[in-house]
């Protein structure tokens, strides 16, 4: 399906634990690693692998199918990957095929199928959208260590071409290979140049209230420690008119949050030129059933003034912006590429503090860069005390293949770089504590998202993302998914403590029983 031809969805069916049910023999299990747009892309390969027949399953044991999306943003994230690969590779010699999708496929490319020889598919996000025709050849063809003759009617028919006893490719983007006439391996490795986007008719959201939607991916920004212009391909957005009739089809189906998702969600450039990012975000927000909006990441680069506007102007947007700031020296965002100083990235501030709606601020920040001395990390410090953020993701700098900073000297040592991590969320957590305690006394309506029987609370979530736990009496039992009113008593660095004022905000579409749509 192109871009133009907008999005449809389907509801298949769905049961109790999340594992779409279908009557097939074709099982596999997926592990995801990595962040909000991981999770969501594996959502999307759920779908796709559900329509193409196959059965979800809990555990590698009973796949015939085992695949793991990866992340490759820092060298933690990647190891896991490859430490799995390795614990299950006994498992190949019960015919179970093995598959690497997203960042570190993309990253790592053909080396994987030498790292890992029982790995069969090798996939980067930027080339899902050919996944069926991979899994109809991984299915087709005997995979790794079975001799196949190339079938060069089924290469073409998939855009290859066949050269003798090799394979000649004509399209990166999905390519069959083989080697001495021994292996059979897929290769899904579109390059940074794809402007196509995934769109699925299906999507195996796991939480029946509130999803995600992708509204652009890729990245064209090239900050000098990043990997994901590498791995995700070139900026590229859908049409507003296919992110709203995803956000509709949502909204009938009983979900009432919507999560808008981007490397940098508000880089969105509609390419029918319809609707700017805060214009889409208002109208994503006005769709009847949608009662909350959140997106994610915004890049302070492109954050314009029309967002703040729209969080004003429209309720249903959530008083919260994560906008990541990795150092608050102006040296050392010029040395990371950021493209913006210590001062442009204040008057954001600025204008959020501003908004009539009291806008919850959280952040990325990035200790230990190439070259970062004592005063750059004391200017960080000082940035997280002038802007009071209601939360900080603190990372190590790691070292990234293909990225600029590699060629950087002045590397600091690993331990200072935990000295400063520790140091950095030392002061944040005092931060948190003052902030948090204003919460006390004053009344938040939040989304119920569970219950912890062993506390006897509720789980709730406010629309500045706070997670607020809270007591209700024994005769009011919120629904999941419902909304309600609760009275803050108590603060902690991380959440609040309340007891329910009003239940009945809660919404009678949200009331059926936990399960997983499919959509
Ligand atoms: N696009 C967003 C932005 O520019 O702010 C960030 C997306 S990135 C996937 C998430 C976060 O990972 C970044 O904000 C950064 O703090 C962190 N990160 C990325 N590369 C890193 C690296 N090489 N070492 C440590 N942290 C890194
Ligand atoms: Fe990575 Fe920078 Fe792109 Fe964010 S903007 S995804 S940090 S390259």
């Amino acid at each position: 399906m192109t871009r133009d031809e907008g999005w449809r969805a389907r509801v298949i069916l769905t049961n109790m634990s999340g594992v779409p049910q279908q009557n097939t023999e074709k099982t596999f299990y997926l592990e995801t690693f990595g962040c909000q747009m991981n999770v969501h892309d594996s959502e999307k390969v759920v779908g796709t692998l559900v329509q193409e027949g196959y059965r979800q399953v809990e555990s590698v044991e009973q796949a015939d199918l085992i695949l793991y999306n990866t992340c490759s943003i820092r060298d933690k994230a990647e190891q896991k990957v490859f430490h799995r690969l390795a614990d299950y590779k006994k498992l190949q010699a019960q015919g179970k095929k093995f598959g690497v999708l997203g960042c570190v496929a993309q990253q790592e490319g053909e080396k994987i199928f030498e790292r890992a020889p029982h790995v069969s598919l090798v996939c980067g996000s930027a080339s899902y959208r050919n996944l069926p025709q991979m899994l109809t050849q991984l299915e087709g063809k005997p995979h790794a260590g079975d001799s196949v003759p190339v079938d060069s009617g089924f290469l073409a028919s998939l855009g290859m071409t066949s050269v003798g006893n090799d394979v000649g490719v004509t399209n990166r983007g999905s390519e069959l290979e083989t080697r001495d006439s021994q292996l059979v391996r897929i290769t899904g490795l579109d390059d940074r140049q794809t402007d196509k986007c995934f769109e699925t008719e299906f999507t195996a959201r796991t939480n029946p209230h509130r999803g995600y939607i992708t509204i652009i991916e890729g990245c064209d920004k090239f900050c000098a420690y990043c990997v994901v212009p590498y791995t995700r391909g070139k900026e590229r957005s859908r049409t507003s008119q296919s992110v709203l009739a995803e956000a509709r089809q949502m909204a009938d189906l009983g979900y009432t949050e919507i999560q808008l998702l981007g490397q940098n969600v508000n880089s969105y450039r509609d390419p029918d030129g319809k609707k700017t990012f805060a214009e889409l975000l208002a109208a994503v927000g006005e769709v009847p059933g949608i009662r909350r909006v959140r997106f994610t990441t915004s890049h302070p680069r492109d954050f314009g003034r029309d967002i703040v506007e729209a969080i004003d102007a429209v309720p249903t947007l959530c008083d919260h912006v994560h906008l990541p700031v990795q150092s608050g020296s102006t040296r050392m965002l010029d040395a990371m590429q950021r493209l913006y100083t210590r001062e442009q990235y204040l008057e954001r501030i600025a204008w959020m503090k501003a908004a009539t709606r009291k806008i919850s601020i959280t952040t990325d920040v990035i200790v230990g860069f190439p070259g970062e001395t004592e005063a750059d990390f004391a200017e960080t410090l000082s940035l997280l005390d002038e802007v009071g953020y209601d939360a900080v993701f603190s990372f190590k700098y790691s070292a990234r293949p293909n990225t600029p900073a590699l060629k950087l000297d002045d590397a600091i040592p690993e331990e200072e770089k935990s000295r400063r991590l520790d140091v950095l969320m030392a002061r944040q957590r005092d931060i948190q504590v003052a902030r948090y305690k204003n919460y006390i006394g004053t009344r938040c309506e939040v989304m119920v998202e569970g219950h912890n029987q062993a506390r006897g609370q509720w789980i709730g979530r406010t629309s500045q993302n706070k997670t607020l736990n809270f007591t209700a009496p024994q005769t009011a039992s919120p629904k999941i998914g419902s909304y309600a009113s609760v009275l803050v008593t108590r603060s902690f660095p991380n959440s609040l403590v309340g007891e329910l004022e009003d239940a009945a905000t809660s919404c009678a579409e949200n009331a059926r029983e936990m399960g997983h749509a499919v959509v």
